[in-house]
């Protein structure tokens, strides 16, 4: 049972996850830090405990600062978001230590689930296709060579207990490797306390589509459908959508299936998302699975209407799953466009200030997700997000007219956003006809995409 839900995140998630509690009829409490006082979840909230100062470490990261929270206000749940502890099963296990529910997969799930490498190797015995690449974590440098050498260069280092894009390193050839593997062992270690590094092949040209699943602690799981999320900059997605555009419905259904079956097969739990990368031939390779909710989780709620915030704490609260597969329905086309403080004109440099003015757009098929209010402080404590649009279409064209109309709208004043970037992109013809890779905007330069 879970009555009471500490909400131990910030920006515009928190927001969600409140809304989420609303709707359930649950009680529930923002944990802030001192920089985020005026935030638009405590202002919402009928209750809210500061949990430490600005800086992240001592405040989202501060696991015994986030259970006294918890415990102090009567709470007996703890929902953690995306990013700060929502991986993290030390946490999870301190939840559970202390009588809390961790709104995701048990800590032992976690667990099992925590290192990149060790994920593909257990999901490729269940039937998942996966990158060719490094036999396992890479030892020293010269195992890095031999294995690199076999392999074929280029090859991309990933951090084993990496995410948000950060601490990979493409190798092109042996003298790369020599310098680049000690870089990006100590990147990873700075960034991730790990320095593990293993290796996948370089796929030049591919898409990145990814596979929502819920599954409950009684070992049912759903699949809810696929995202496409190729428009990517420093291997950061910016815009996600689905239905995927580049896949006919024989091979989204192939993927679908896979990646539900391995998935329970392998006993994973709560919501998650399976990525892959897709080549220009049609294969599709597992790389990663997200053992929380997404930053993109709304593109599936709108094709599908199930509110996966709801299903993921009722999971959590040991529910059987409310829907069987076949109950679930996909209607029209989604879009969602990450709107960041950035400065287009500046590398998209993060930009932070007092938001003066606001404009949300609105109107059929239009959904924002923010915690933006005219006054409030963007501050530079933490990652750009300031926006989600999410529209949706009975089909893509549709959905893309949507999207332009809704871009136009959008008036964020005092602060720089990516907004242009979007406008520019959105009558892009690669983006239009979906035949972009995910190095596309890396590659060509985003100022080539900014609009007015
Ligand atoms: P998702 O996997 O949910 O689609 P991302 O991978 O972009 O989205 O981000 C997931 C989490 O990682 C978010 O909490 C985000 O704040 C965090 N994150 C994303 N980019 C960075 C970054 N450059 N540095 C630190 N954290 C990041
Ligand atoms: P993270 O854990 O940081 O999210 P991922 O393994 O999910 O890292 O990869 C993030 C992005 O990096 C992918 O969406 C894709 O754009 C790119 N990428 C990852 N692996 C490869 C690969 N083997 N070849 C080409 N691009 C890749
Ligand atoms: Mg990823």
């Amino acid at each position: 049972m879970v009555t009471k839900v500490l909400i131990a995140n910030r920006g515009e998630i928190a927001v969600r996850i409140l809304r989420a509690c609303r709707d359930l009829g649950l009680p529930a409490v923002v944990a802030y830090s001192e920089a985020d006082r005026e935030s638009m979840a405590v202002k919402l909230a009928d209750e809210s405990i500061c949990i430490g100062p600005a800086e992240a470490r001592r405040s989202y990261l501060n696991q015994p600062a986030v259970i006294s929270a918890a415990m102090i206000t009567g709470c007996d749940a703890v929902h953690p978001g995306y990013g700060f502890l929502s991986e993290d099963a030390s946490f999870a296990e301190a939840c559970g230590a202390h009588d809390l529910t961790f709104i995701g997969p048990r800590p032992e799930v976690l667990e099992r689930f925590a290192s990149k490498y060790a994920v593909r190797r257990m999901l490729a015995a269940n039937g998942l296709p996966t990158v060719p690449g490094s036999n396992g974590i890479v030892s020293d440098l010269g195992d890095a060579l031999e294995q690199a050498g076999k392999a074929g260069y280029p090859v991309l280092l990933k951090p084993s207990a990496g995410g948000g894009g950060r601490g990979m390193r493409l190798v092109r050839s042996p003298r790369e490797m020599e310098t680049s593997l000690p870089l990006a062992r100590s990147e990873a270690q700075a960034a991730f306390g790990d320095d593990s590094i293993y290796f996948e092949k370089w796929i030049e040209e591919s898409r990145h589509v990814e596979v929502q699943v819920m599954v409950d602690q009684h070992g049912s799981g759903v699949h809810l459908g696929e995202r496409d999320c190729s428009i990517q900059r420093r291997h950061q997605k910016i815009i996600e959508e689905g239905p995927s555009p580049a896949m006919d419905d024989a091979s989204r259904e192939r993927l679908r299936d896979l990646a539900i079956r391995s998935v329970v097969a392998a006993g994973y739990e709560s919501a998650g998302t399976l990525e892959f990368l897709l080549d220009t031939e049609g294969n599709f390779f597992f790389i990663e699975i997200n053992c929380r909710v997404q930053v993109e989780h709304p593109v599936t709620e709108m094709l599908t209407g199930v509110d996966l915030i709801v299903e993921q704490i009722r999971i959590a609260a040991g529910d059987r799953l409310s829907l069987r597969q076949e109950q679930i329905r996909f209607r029209g086309h989604a879009i969602e466009f990450r709107i960041n403080a950035e400065d287009p004109a500046d590398n998209f440099s993060p930009q932070t200030g007092e938001i003066e003015s606001l404009n949300l757009p609105g109107g059929p098929g239009v959904r924002v997700d923010t915690h933006l209010y005219a006054g409030y402080e963007v501050p530079p404590f933490y990652d750009s997000l300031l926006a989600k649009l999410i529209v949706w279409g009975e089909t893509r064209e549709i959905a893309l007219a949507r999207s332009r109309r809704a871009l136009a709208e959008f008036e964020i004043g005092g602060v720089k956003t990516n907004i242009p970037f979007h406008r520019g992109i959105i009558d892009n013809d690669a983006f239009l006809s979906a035949r972009v890779s995910t190095n596309l905007v890396d590659r060509v330069g985003p100022a080539a995409f900014v609009g007015s």
